[in-house]
């Protein structure tokens, strides 16, 4: 790849750009994504004609060329912006440390012809984290940034997953969800958790989905946290535990009793209808209590005093609860023997490096002898090939789930799934 491309290009030749060189780096290294975004280019257009202020992204292409390391690449995309993808990515530091580099160094203005341009430039940058190997979402937190910075009036802001809440909420996606309940624009997938074993399908992961006419489909990390703050979460979590229930109680009837797994959020956990909802609902849909599990992520055990009073009466419904995305949140061991749970989940960001890094390998057996000791059984997601299932099989993990065995499925697809799968 050249290593600046100054013609512009359309987004989908960027994350074609963006692809290759997420596949090309190796396995230790992050990668940074910049967006950098000419914020008055329009202006300048205006004002200048388009014959100088088109020049000046020539200019600045070269600029930002000579500012970054070899490695690195700059390509410009849409009208006004460049991506900038850093190679070898040490630490989100660097990232803060090249996008003032550049804000520094375009400061100055280019003079074209006999105009003096000044470009006023945004950023917008994320570091790929573990699971994010997707040029897609690279691109789209690199976005979400630039965007919250623009909202905020900065020039420059890296992602956090807290912007897309903002940001959703801030361009009307609250009104959108109420419509999407109404309107039967979102349903439940389940992928198949398997017994680590022997392999036979033990139940499933109900995971919610929205097809929304005019977004597409959008992933419940972006609306679940805003629903979480507009309050809406409320809704959508009884239509997903009705629904779950319902279709629970379709494979159980066909193929014996399965479980499901539902995820709800802190928020609801500590508002505390939960049991009494649960009650009503498994009388309803005939399905035994021991067969549903509630899973909450470790961010629940924050505040441990009302959390555990109300994952105790969850509990006390029969139900199991699953503490998920265990390993990346901030419970104390020095409460871990009291934690009113029935299994951990591991995070797949742990169990998708466990091959090829022996840190992460130790963490993950460090969990499942943890969960065992306290009598907590143990799943991991996130699995995605035979030999990771393997290694935690040896390391007496007791349940699996992930991409190896099936992705999220809707309904139909997972019966059918049942019917074909071969331990
Ligand atoms: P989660 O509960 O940790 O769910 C696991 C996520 O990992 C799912 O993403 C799933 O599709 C994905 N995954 C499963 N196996 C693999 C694998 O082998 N490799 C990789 N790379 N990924 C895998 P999804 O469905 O996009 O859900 C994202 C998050 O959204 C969930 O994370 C959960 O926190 C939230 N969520 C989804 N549905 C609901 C819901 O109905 N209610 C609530 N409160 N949250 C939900
Ligand atoms: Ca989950
Ligand atoms: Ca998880």
């Amino acid at each position: 790849m050249d290593a600046a491309i100054v013609n512009q290009t359309d987004s989908a030749t960027f994350l074609r750009a963006l692809e290759g060189a997420l596949r090309d780096r190796t396995s230790s290294s992050a990668l940074g994504l910049i967006v950098a975004s000419v914020e008055n280019l329009d202006h300048l257009k205006s004002v200048f004609g388009h014959g100088k202020a088109l020049p000046l992204m020539t200019r600045l292409a070269e600029k930002l060329r000579a500012m970054i390391g070899t490695e690195d690449t700059v390509i410009r995309f849409g009208d006004a912006k460049f991506g900038i993808v850093v190679r070898e990515l040490k630490n989100e530091g660097h990232l803060v440390l090249a996008a003032n580099k550049i804000l520094r160094g375009i400061k100055n203005s280019f003079d074209i012809s006999d105009a003096s341009l000044e470009a006023q430039m945004r950023i917008g940058a994320t570091a790929s984290r573990e699971c994010s190997n997707d040029p897609d979402t690279i691109l789209q937190q690199a976005e979400t940034a630039l965007l919250a910075a623009r909202l905020d009036n900065k020039d420059f802001l890296l992602y956090e997953p807290g912007q897309t809440s903002r940001l959703k909420s801030a361009y009307g996606m609250e009104k959108e969800i109420e419509m999407a309940l109404e309107h039967g624009e979102i349903s439940m997938f389940y992928q198949p958790k398997v017994a680590a074993a022997n392999r036979r399908p033990v139940g499933a992961e109900a995971l919610m989905r929205w097809s929304c006419p005019s977004r597409g489909f959008v992933p419940p990390d972006v609306f679940i946290p805003v629903a979480d703050e507009t309050g809406q979460i409320e809704s959508l979590t009884w239509f997903g535990i009705k629904a779950a229930l319902r279709q629970c109680k379709d494979w159980s009837d066909r193929w014996g009793p399965l479980s499901v797994a539902i995820n709800v959020t802190p928020s609801l956990v500590e508002r505390g209808d939960l049991p009494e909802l649960l009650n009503n609902l498994k009388g309803l849909w005939d399905v035994p209590a021991e067969q549903i599990t509630i899973e909450v992520t470790e961010n629940a055990l924050m505040r441990p005093d009302e959390s555990f009073a109300q994952l105790s009466a969850l509990r006390e419904t029969g139900a199991r609860v699953s503490i998920d995305d265990f390993g990346t949140g901030y419970s104390s061991l020095s409460y871990f023997n009291s934690i009113p749970a029935d299994e951990l989940k591991i995070d797949k960001s742990f169990v998708m490096k466990m091959l090829d890094d022996d840190g992460y390998a130790s963490i993950v057996r460090t969990i499942i002898n943890l969960a065992h000791d306290f009598g907590l059984q143990v799943t991991a997601e996130g699995v995605e090939n035979r030999a990771t299932a393997d290694a935690l099989a040896a390391l007496d993990c007791d349940y699996l789930q992930g991409y190896y065995f099936s992705r999220p499925l809707p309904q139909a697809e997972f019966i059918t799934w049942l019917s074909t799968y071969e331990p």
